[in-house]
């Protein structure tokens, strides 16, 4: 069977616990989109772990872990996260690289940076790894696929051509050192040695082992309102977030993904710019900052602090949908024990009108939140391990969350530990 994790937010849900408590019950777990400017945190027997290309499945002996074709693979991120890994005492991991994925090559971080600058104060807030950059020439067709590599003659050609356009932009649009295509060349050999034993036809494998009745599972990065069709356009990442792209990224048929579990978290956060109409500021916001997560809410990539806000029915709701949730993970529900009343974001107020569907981006700028106020239950829920043992005033914020959403939480989330998880149907 095949089950896809994702997100349901902005990202930052808590999707790498999720995936790395569900990964123990999978043979195989599959990274299939973006690249190395989002991370997971994950925490285990071995420590506390920030991912960023390597699939969540790395921990367990018995998963075969695989970079599908739809993700940005930085081969030096790549490597330095599996030493990383190695070094801290975890087993070398079981890994497959698509043939087919392409790679971040080296300027396509100059030109993220390059371009960010351009911008000044009217950039995107990029994490600047690469991403935009990389898939723009992916779909411009000058992108360079692992298989590449093993070409030399032709991979040599393409490079030097490649480089030929590149510098156009250097030399007239950023003003920036040029690229040299024997410096190039002879990286991508390099990559092509650190890569070699891992590649293989991941969608072939990946068929047979669905045949064969194995588990399998996909790991989402970011959220749905990052996807650049469904989610705040322009402020989106350059791939899909959406389950549905799982298909696409790791090459198997879309109706084998029988399960979508979607991670929704207690309370918003948000990192780059873009509207974020649940928003707080101020002390309220530095407090929820300071407490949320696991050591408070700082990007595992960047250390950014995160944008902080109540949690957003509007956005959540709608956030589960585009995914095709079947259920729901509900999760970081243990950081809002501290609070009085939990305000709620149940609907936007725009130009006068209350609206209950997740508008396109220039609606939601000047969306205001409809708060609703729920009682707090002022406890620490950490370690409770069944439903019914949760504060009344708990269960009573999951269930209206619930109703809200109109898709089942099945999981709730109380610590960022594996075993912090209590199963609700
Ligand atoms: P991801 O990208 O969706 O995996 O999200 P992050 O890696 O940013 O995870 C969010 C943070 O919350 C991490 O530091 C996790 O360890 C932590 N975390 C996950 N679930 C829970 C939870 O239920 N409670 C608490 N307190 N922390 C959690």
């Amino acid at each position: 069977m095949v089950r896809a994790i994702v997100g349901a937010n902005w990202g930052d849900e808590g999707k790498g616990k999720i995936t790395d408590m569900l990964a123990k019950e999978s043979d195989i777990v599959i990274r299939f989109q973006g690249g190395a400017n989002a991370g997971h945190t994950i925490i285990n027997n071995y420590g506390k772990f920030a991912l960023h290309t390597l699939p969540s499945g790395v921990f367990y002996d018995h998963i075969t872990n695989v970079i599908g074709n739809g993700v940005a693979l930085n081969i030096p991120v790549l490597f330095h996260e599996i030493q990383e890994l190695t070094s801290r005492n975890v087993p070398m991991p079981k890994l497959l690289i698509s043939d087919r994925a392409q790679m971040v090559m080296p300027y396509h971080i100059l030109f993220d940076q390059y371009e960010e600058e351009r911008l000044g104060g009217k950039s995107f807030g990029s994490t600047k790894s690469g991403i935009a950059p990389f898939y723009s020439d992916k779909y411009a067709k000058i992108g360079f696929q692992v298989s590449e590599l093993f070409d030399e003659e032709t991979l040599y050609e393409k490079v030097k051509h490649v480089c030929e356009t590149k510098n156009i932009l250097l030399e007239h649009l950023y003003h920036k050192p040029l690229l040299n295509p024997e410096e190039l060349f002879e990286t991508l050999k390099e990559y092509r040695k650190m890569v070699e034993p891992y590649v293989a036809d991941v969608s072939v494998f990946l068929n047979e082992a669905i045949k064969n009745g194995k588990n399998l599972l996909l790991e989402g990065q970011l959220g749905t309102l990052k996807d650049p069709d469904h989610g705040i356009y322009p402020m989106v990442t350059s791939s899909s977030t959406l389950a549905a792209f799982g298909a696409v990224g790791a090459g198997i048929p879309p109706y084998e993904i029988k399960k979508v579990i979607t991670v929704v978290k207690a309370y918003s956060s948000a990192v780059g710019a873009g509207a974020f109409v649940s928003e707080i500021f101020g002390e309220e916001a530095d407090e929820l900052r300071r407490r949320g997560g696991d050591g408070g809410e700082y990007g595992a990539t960047t250390g950014r602090p995160r944008r902080m806000g109540w949690f957003d029915c509007v956005a959540s709701r709608y956030g589960c949908r585009l995914q095709g949730t079947t259920d729901v993970a509900f999760t970081v529900l243990d950081v809002l024990g501290y609070l009085d009343e939990i305000p709620v974001c149940v609907a936007y107020e725009v130009d006068g009108e209350i609206i209950h569907d997740f508008p396109t981006t220039r609606q939601l700028e000047k969306a205001k939140p409809v708060i609703q106020t729920l009682p707090g239950w002022k406890t620490d829920i950490r370690g409770i391990k069944n439903y019914e043992e949760l504060p009344e005033n708990c269960r009573k914020y999951i269930e209206f969350v619930e109703e809200q959403l109109g898709y089942p939480i099945t999981m709730v989330s109380n610590g960022p530990g594996r075993d912090d998880i209590i199963y609700c149907k």
